[in-house]
């Protein structure tokens, strides 16, 4: 493995080149990666370099957005067929249909959704800044797309808001049942349960705390606490693992894996950063709209 991690490091010199790695990505690839975090997050600081080329190991969707951010920029996405099949359960024109059967009411859409997809609509969210982002609308109804759940969660979080939610869902964590967390209660009773808001519901409701990939990884810094069962991704876990040593962390279920973000690996970075293949474009037209979505939730998120 130290051969590959080399001739990745001597090629991102040669080229001029950084690596963005989402947390959820197999827990090797942070060996290369220069930002390892969420996906907005890790779009917003690859802009903030002088790179020429970036490679997102990640999924389609995030690839796209760190293009929307950095039109400059060449980037590459190690595993072409890696796609988010949340984001992928609204197309375009689904979203057209959406929008017409709710007519004149405003629509946020997460960040885990396509670029066609971030151009029709008012404002995009993280599960970080949902909240926030649909309470400065000041609306009484929302359009929320694509995940439900996030959505829904939302809604609570608010209380004077009506979400209108598309059905989409994350398959991933839609895993995690309520079974488990009071199994895990049982087995684990000193320890907090952390979950992520695309979990079902009443999941969400279960858990001692809900917060993005961001929020989870700041909860356990923050926290004396020593014990945590994850309610999200493994690869949240194993980042866990690695760097808290001391503490214990439970995935709440075996095989909590999102098996689109577990498709890359380091010779497929190797690979797209010799032949710089697996380019990411975004029509100009579709770019500048998604783009206007994004800048409006930067601009109530500061
Ligand atoms: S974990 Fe779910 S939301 Fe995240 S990339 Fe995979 S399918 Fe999409």
């Amino acid at each position: 493995m130290q051969k590959l991690i080399n001739s990745i490091n001597k090629l991102k010199k040669e080229k001029n080149a950084i690596i963005l790695a989402h947390c959820y990505q197999p827990v090797e690839i942070d060996l290369v990666a220069d930002f390892v975090g969420d996906s907005l997050a890790l779009s917003q600081k690859a802009a903030q370099t002088k790179a020429d080329i970036i490679v997102f190991a990640g999924v389609y969707f995030m690839a796209q957005t760190a293009k929307i951010l950095s039109p400059n920029k060449k980037v590459l996405l190690p595993q072409i067929e890696a796609g988010c099949r949340m984001a992928d359960m609204i197309t375009y024109k689904q979203l057209i249909d959406f929008k017409s059967k709710h007519p004149n009411i405003p629509t946020v859409c997460y960040v885990n959704s396509t670029a066609e997809v971030k151009s029709e609509c008012d404002m995009c969210c993280t599960s970080s800044n949902a909240v926030n982002v649909v309470k400065s609308m000041n609306a009484e109804k929302i359009l929320f797309l694509p995940d439900t759940y996030l959505g829904k969660w939302v809604e609570k979080q608010l209380g004077n808001v009506e979400v209108i939610t598309y059905p989409g869902f994350c398959p991933t964590h839609l895993q995690i049942r309520p079974d488990d967390v009071e199994k895990m209660r049982i087995q684990h009773p000193n320890a907090l349960i952390l979950a992520h808001p695309e979990c079902h519901t009443t999941v969400s409701e279960m858990a001692d705390y809900v917060g993005s990939t961001t929020g989870i990884m700041n909860f356990v810094k923050n926290s004396s606490h020593n014990e945590f069962v994850i309610a999200t991704e493994q690869g949240v876990t194993d980042r866990l693992k690695r760097d808290y040593p001391d503490k214990t962390f439970i995935s709440i279920k075996d095989n909590i894996v999102c098996p689109n973000m577990k498709m890359t690996s380091l010779e497929d970075i190797l690979n797209v950063l010799e032949n710089e293949t697996n380019e990411i474009f975004v029509k100009e037209e579709i770019a500048q709209k998604a783009v206007k979505c994004i800048d409006s939730m930067l601009e109530v998120s500061k």
